[in-house]
């Protein structure tokens, strides 16, 4: 098993980890980027569109092009090295991280840590839900635009916020029907362009339905729809069925945090963010020291934000390094700050700025509590050995690795560490 050594460890080669990646390394941090897929970009390998967003951040860009942009600031930064095809599975006490790499095994000890994992899609439940021809928007987006493979000819799309609408836009593209788009709320979830584009293109819009089922012997065959009354139930009589192959869900995405969770951070449940995210504050640090955290994986928002926050761990991670003076910190803190601020300024963004609140009130109670059990030592249970912190978590000690006491001090540099990238160049097409 190798041993790799660095100063700042990322998780996750999307938009977010790549900028907070950037961003130390311009502190002369020495980083390493890990990523289980083979490409650098995250989401943005799929997206073939041009961006929504701010326009000064990469809006009417395609998301294509700006993994590509930012693959090659990477590949180009000798103190960024890359862990690509890479699984990060575990990150213990003492600053170990586990890794499966295609050869095997290994240990990269970080002093710092930045989880940049993204999210994962959700699940809808109806009878059928498991058939062949069910799928997540995200992984029709890969079949098509990263494989060049359509996933069926006929599709029922669930959900029309802009990821539903711009996937379907993207199977009308490659040539595949798009039989309705349905909406369980009253109204359309994403931006009227979007939904506007797929209308004139016959792709009737239905507020207010949702599935039923899906069947078929061996894959989807059909699926039946109907309408939801104002408690969210079917409406029996209402039932439509449609001849399709797919059923595509674009319900949303929440955030993949199970390394969070792992490694002790704590942790709550924010619809508004998504579901479970990290506690963090301004600098993105979790309450786990040293380990800090941006994108989706803080909460569902956008590329552009999720740059913009990756640029802010990395900043942190590098000042709590000693790497970046006093006067430079404030004026980038402040200058991304300011970003931030920019790219949440619109209404959309109420939702995830009550959600970032709520999130800093239940830090603060996280933090009054610790010091509170701080100055009460007597409160301490009789039955804890007294070197082991209070407030260190239960899950945190259940799932260190049995061999945790063997494993190597941080320090012990090794010279393996090297990384490969297959960039991605090919034609974008256009939305
Ligand atoms: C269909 C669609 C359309 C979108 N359109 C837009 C748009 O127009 N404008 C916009 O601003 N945003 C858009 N978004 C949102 C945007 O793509 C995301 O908000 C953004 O990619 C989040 O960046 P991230 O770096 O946090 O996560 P991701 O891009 O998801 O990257 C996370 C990375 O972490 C890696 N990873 C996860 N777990 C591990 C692990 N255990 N070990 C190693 N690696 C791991 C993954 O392989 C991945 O590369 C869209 C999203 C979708 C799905």
């Amino acid at each position: 098993m190798a041993v790799r050594t660095t100063e700042l460890v990322i998780i996750g080669a999307g938009p977010a980890g790549i900028c907070a990646a950037l961003e130390a390394a311009s502190h002369g941090v020495k980083t390493t980027l890990v990523d289980r897929g083979e490409e650098l970009g995250g989401q943005l390998i799929k997206q073939t569109h041009k961006f929504f967003g701010w326009h000064k951040k990469s809006a009417g860009t395609r998301g294509v092009l700006i993994a590509k942009k930012l693959a090659e600031e990477v590949l180009n930064n000798e103190n960024i090295t890359l862990l690509n095809s890479t699984e990060a599975l575990g990150y213990y006490d003492d600053g170990t991280l586990l890794v499966e790499t295609p050869r095997g095994i290994d240990r990269v000890l970080g002093d710092r840590l930045i989880v940049a994992t993204g999210a994962s899609e959700r699940m809808l439940l109806f009878p059928g839900n498991d058939l062949p021809g069910v799928y997540g928007a995200g992984a029709v987006q890969t079949l098509m635009n990263v494989h060049g493979v359509r996933p069926g000819d006929s599709v029922l799309m669930i959900g029309s916020g802009n990821i539903g609408l711009i996937v379907s836009y993207q199977l009308l593209q490659a040539g595949v029907r798009v039989a309705a788009v349905v909406e369980a709320m009253p109204t359309i979830g994403g931006y009227a362009v979007h939904a506007s584009k797929i209308r004139r293109l016959g792709v009737p819009i239905m507020t207010r339905h949702t599935i039923k089922e899906a069947y078929g012997k061996e894959q989807v065959e059909g699926a039946v729809i109907w309408e939801l009354d104002e408690n969210w139930n079917g409406i029996p009589g209402t039932e439509k069925d449609l001849e399709v192959d797919v059923v595509c869900l674009a319900i949303g995405l929440t955030p993949l945090a199970e390394l969070l969770w792992q490694c002790g951070a704590e942790m709550a449940y924010i619809p508004e963010l998504g579901g479970f995210v990290p506690l963090y504050d301004e600098t993105m640090e979790t309450t786990r020291k040293g380990v800090f955290v941006a994108g989706d994986v803080a909460g569902i928002e956008e590329a552009s934000t999720a740059m913009a926050a990756g640029r802010m761990a990395g900043l942190s991670a590098a000042r709590s390094l000693g790497k970046v003076s006093d006067l430079d910190y404030s004026r980038l803190r402040n200058e991304i700050a300011g970003e931030l601020e920019g790219l949440r300024s619109g209404p959309a963004s109420a939702k995830i700025l009550s959600g970032i609140a709520k999130m800093r009130a239940m830090l603060q109670s996280v933090k009054e509590a610790a010091a509170v059990s701080e100055a009460e030592p007597a409160n301490q249970p009789a039955n804890q050995p007294a070197d082991q912190p209070a407030n260190r978590p239960a899950k945190q000690a259940a799932s260190e690795p049995a061999e945790a006491g063997d494993l190597p001090k941080a320090g012990a540099r090794d010279s393996e560490a090297q990384g490969n990238n297959g960039s991605k160049s090919e034609e974008a097409v256009g939305a």
